[in-house]
């Protein structure tokens, strides 16, 4: 993978980028993502967010190469304070961390979504964390994709910024509405994984002699939810 090839992954992300914004990439080691966004023509700048010296560096280093410095700000920082009022940042991406991290970096600085019309979020685990993130602040799904590559399933969501209430249900937050309902081949194989790996833990505990009744509910419920919608 590099600025030119993305993988199958950042190439979906990307397409989720509306043409012509101003995009933050937060967590952008190697900056791979806004290189190939700018040099595609598809957003005229672009923050590359890190907060790792390593990648940090390897992002400043892909950006000089390409000649790209007036169009990519590399910046080192923590989550959303790299972004400045004067960025104009219409688009936040953040891809390839948990579904708790890239909530925690969204809620750790509420002040910086002012003025932003999209996030698109890749969490490699938790995505319904991101969905109630949503509910609890008014951002409502527009888009979702899932797909598979180098024998990984990711999700990604597409949120902007709602007038009315967000609610999901219980089944909705999990699995994602635009998924659930698209049931492609990629999300009946996740969910089959999941079903058959939560089974085995609510076996497990159930054989056991210290039973935790709060743990087996909560498998249970979600156990339901996913065979509900797979039936
Ligand atoms: N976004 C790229 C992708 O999807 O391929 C890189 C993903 S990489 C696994 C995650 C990156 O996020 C790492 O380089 C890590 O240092 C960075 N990161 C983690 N927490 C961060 C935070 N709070 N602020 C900025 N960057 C962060």
């Amino acid at each position: 993978m590099n600025e030119q090839q993305l993988s199958e992954r950042l190439e979906k992300v990307v397409s989720y980028v509306p043409v012509g914004s101003r995009i933050a990439d937060i967590g952008s080691d190697h900056a791979y993502l806004p290189c190939y966004a700018v040099q595609q023509g598809q957003v005229e700048f672009a923050i590359a967010g890190e907060v790792v010296e390593g990648p940090f560096q390897s992002a400043t280093k892909q950006v000089r190469s390409l000649g790209l410095t007036e169009e990519i700000a590399v910046r080192k920082g923590d989550g959303l304070a790299v972004m400045e009022p004067e960025d104009a940042i219409e688009t936040i991406v953040i891809a390839g961390m948990g579904g708790a991290l890239i909530r925690s970096i969204l809620e750790a600085d509420a002040a910086k979504l002012v003025g932003v019309k999209r996030v698109v979020l890749q969490p490699n685990i938790a995505a319904h964390q991101l969905r109630e993130w949503g509910e609890v602040n008014q951002w409502a799904l527009t888009a979702e994709a899932i797909l598979r590559e180098d024998n990984k399933i990711y999700e990604i969501l597409v949120l902007e910024p709602s007038e009315n209430k967000v609610v999901y249900s219980d089944a909705e937050r999990l699995l994602g509405p635009f998924l659930m309902r698209e049931k492609s081949a990629v999300f009946q194989t996740k969910w089959e994984h999941e079903l058959s790996n939560w089974k085995g833990i609510q076996a497990k505990i159930d054989a056991s002699n210290v039973k935790n009744a709060a743990k087996l509910a909560e498998l249970d419920a979600k156990i339901r939810i996913i065979e509900d919608v797979l039936r």
